[in-house]
């Protein structure tokens, strides 16, 4: 049907697209709760975000609470932010706050500043009409590609439009500081109580439109412990490659969400079941086909595990050491590789495989360099904790990296045991003791221990120089 309105659209003018857009939602009748008919009490709002709204209405202008933290209301959760929508274009609520900045150019919206806490006011976002002829005068304010992708999204409408180009049912949500009542466009109060994760309008559209809604529709299916609607997860599999088109700076924003907020391992689990893996980290999705439960399988999933129960524990965790587990196979074997196939000696041939691996990673997922540079330290000393012997197993120690590497050899062990699990295990003794011990334990054989013998060099050529730094 909506194909159809669109084919008819092109002939038309911009007026007629808009009234048969609009006669052709996709949504279903509006539903109104009542203060009565939802738990939500002013009192769990944040202040600041009520200020925005009334000043808004006092301004003349409709403004409502949207999204994320109604939907979490609505489940007893505590959302996470506040975001505003409004009819006031973003120059009219720089106009009605002071303490306000515009920013974005694919989303224009407004930040309004409170301290530390940031209020997002967004304008009502209308339909795209197709691209054609025509629409030249709005070309500059929407654009998508040719795979459907929305490139820009600067087109304002109506509030019923603006719901309509949410992504999931439950993000429909509406709560207005007139009557206190919720608004409902997409039937999301039903898909909450029946805990669905479901996309408004067509699928495969929807996706094509912004492929990250993949990503999300995972993300809130393990953050609200729901189900995703069986026709929103039919489609992913054959579309999971469309998220080669995101900017790498975006998708690690996302991997941010996945991955730092307590449900990893779900989502990766999902990630790995929907064919995103693939798409996002190929050579450890490689990695973990040859041998679906191995070693690769084991330290990825104890990693992220662990990373869980740190957020659980209130704990610092780093994307760092989670990218030093996903990648640390592929570079183990792209590094043995390297000593067969160029005879490198192996400290030579783990840098140019870390090297390789960390580029490899950065055409999808833009991993800030402060923190590829503590995922490089993370591999290089596993080599150090593995051969370092007498007095340079204590200035080990000494390094303010010590820490991650020797985590990171203990999730190797646990994931390989062996020949690790003794490594690991010297290394806690060696913590352990005081300096007698220490020095003892340097005289005796064992992984680390043992008189320090120079090593003999081979001969190689150096290939290393042409090699780019990720
Ligand atoms: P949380 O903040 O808990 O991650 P959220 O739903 O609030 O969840 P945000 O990214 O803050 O997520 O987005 C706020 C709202 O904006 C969403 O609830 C949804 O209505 C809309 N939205 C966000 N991203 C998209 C998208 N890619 N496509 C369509 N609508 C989106
Ligand atoms: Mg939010």
């Amino acid at each position: 049907m909506l194909d159809f309105c669109r084919r008819n659209l092109r002939k038309g003018n911009n007026a007629d697209k808009q009234a048969a857009l609009v006669k052709h939602s996709v949504l279903p009748p509006l539903q109104r709760l009542s203060r009565d008919q939802h738990p939500i009490s002013r009192k769990q709002i944040s202040p600041n975000a009520l200020k925005v709204l009334y000043r808004l209405k006092d301004a003349g202008f409709e403004a409502y609470l949207v999204g994320g933290c109604i939907r979490d209301l609505m489940l007893g959760l505590e959302p996470k932010d506040f975001d505003v929508a409004t009819n006031a274009k973003p120059e009219e609520v720089r106009q009605v706050f002071r303490n306000c900045r515009l920013i974005g150019r694919r989303f224009r919206l407004a930040h309004v500043l409170f301290g530390r806490e940031v209020i997002e006011v967004a304008t009502f976002r209308g339909h795209h009409s197709q691209p054609d002829e025509s629409d030249e005068g709005e070309h500059h304010l929407s654009k998508a590609s040719e795979e459907g992708l929305i490139l820009r999204d600067n087109v304002y409408g109506t509030i019923e439009e603006d719901a309509e180009r949410r992504d999931f049912t439950i993000n429909a949500l509406y709560y207005s500081i007139n009557h206190f009542e919720v608004l409902d466009f997409a039937n999301g109060v039903q898909a909450i109580a029946e805990r669905k994760i479901e996309l408004i309008g067509d699928p495969e559209t929807r996706y094509r439109e912004d492929p990250v809604r993949m990503l999300r529709a995972i993300r809130f299916a393990t953050k609200l412990n729901m189900q995703i609607a069986p026709a929103t997860a039919e489609p992913i599999p054959q579309l999971a490659s469309l998220l080669k088109s995101i900017p790498p700076a975006r998708l690690f924003e996302e991997f941010l969400k996945l991955f730092m907020a307590g449900k990893a391992f779900d989502n990766f689990m999902l990630m790995k079941q929907y064919g995103i893996l693939k798409q996002l980290l190929p050579s450890l999705h490689k990695a973990i086909a040859q041998e679906p439960e191995g070693k690769v399988f084991q330290l990825v999933s104890q990693a992220l595990q662990d990373t869980d129960q740190r957020v659980a524990d209130g704990k610092p965790v780093t994307p760092a050491f989670l990218f030093a587990a996903f990648l640390w196979y592929p570079v183990e074997i792209r590094s043995q590789t390297l000593q067969l196939e160029s005879g490198l000696p192996p400290v030579d041939a783990l840098n140019i495989a870390m090297t390789e691996v960390l580029s490899e990673l950065q055409q999808r997922i833009a991993l800030p360099k402060r923190f590829s540079l503590v995922t490089r330290d993370i591999w290089s000393l596993q080599n150090r904790l593995a051969r370092s012997r007498g007095k340079r197993a204590l200035s080990l120690l000494q390094l303010p990296k010590f820490r991650a590497g020797y985590d990171f050899l203990l999730l190797r062990a646990k994931a390989e045991g062996g020949d690790l699990q003794q490594l690991a295990d010297w290394w806690l003794r060696f913590q352990q003791e005081n300096e007698t011990g220490q020095q003892q334990m340097l005289q005796q054989p064992g992984p680390a221990g043992g008189e320090h013998k120079p090593r003999r060099r081979r001969n190689y050529k150096r290939k290393r120089s042409s090699q780019p730094k990720p």
